[in-house]
């Protein structure tokens, strides 16, 4: 089967068939906007639909962002990387899940996710903006770096007004799913794996590094304080104006 016809059965909003996520037969649909009973006063927002397999005859449910709300076992946004601390793959599969109503709520959820994980790498006082700060200070990566200002910024508009119009964008949300996946990639994964590479070589190997790395007291030769990067400031001094 071609991936065009193999990606045609996969459940599609507006499709006229596809492979029904409760009989899993590829099965002709039948659409039919929601509508409310008038009595309720409130409305669904324009755009939400069902549509019926006319195989087994039962009903889909479909948002106005086109996503599937009902059955939800098709969890929306990418696996979590594996490393994601507990705490916050919570959080993570909370937005998942609230993705295809609200990708406000969604955007919100993985700031907060943010939040949370980078409370566990800079605990202590301050705004999370700071906190970024204090990271990059301490040696993180730049793309991590942009990757959360990117959730904080969005996730920021999603609770207060700001410039950004979230729906109208049907990528960005779903991207920060992914964005947190590499910062938690940069922060944890990477360090990890690295970790266990190093612990895998010889222990004579690892002692010679670990007596190489040795702060020197005795000796005051000059070799081993240039292996040292000087700070900005040290640098500062000894270049003349
Ligand atoms: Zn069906």
């Amino acid at each position: 089967m071609s991936e065009e016809v193999e990606s045609s059965r996969v459940p599609a909003y507006d499709s006229s068939a596809f492979e029904c996520p409760y009989c899993n037969v590829y099965a002709v649909q039948d659409w039919e906007r929601l509508t409310w009973p008038k009595m309720d006063g409130g409305k669904f927002w324009k755009g939400w639909k069902w549509s019926k397999c006319q195989h087994c005859q039962v009903l889909t449910l479909w948002s106005h962002l086109e996503k599937i709300v009902q059955p939800d076992s098709v969890p929306f946004g990418p696996d979590p990387n594996p490393d994601m601390p507990k705490n916050v793959l919570d959080i993570y599969e909370e937005a998942r899940r609230v993705l295809p109503v609200s990708v406000r709520s969604c955007a919100a959820l993985l700031r907060l996710a943010l939040q949370v994980l980078i409370e566990t790498l800079e605990p202590g006082r301050g705004h999370i903006n700071q906190k970024i700060r204090r990271l990059v200070e301490r040696g993180l990566e730049p793309s991590a770096q942009k990757a959360m200002d990117v959730l904080r910024v969005v996730g920021n508009n999603a609770v207060h007004p700001g410039s950004i119009e979230l729906e109208e964008d049907g990528e960005l949300v779903p991207a920060l799913f992914g964005l947190l996946n590499l910062v938690v990639h940069h922060v944890i994964s990477r360090p990890r794996q690295i970790e266990a590479l190093f612990d895998s070589l010889p222990e004579s190997a690892r002692q010679a590094i670990a007596k190489r790395d040795q702060p020197t007291r005795r000796k005051s030769k000059p070799s081993s304080a240039a292996a040292q990067l000087p700070s900005p400031d040290s640098v500062k001094e000894v270049v003349p104006a």
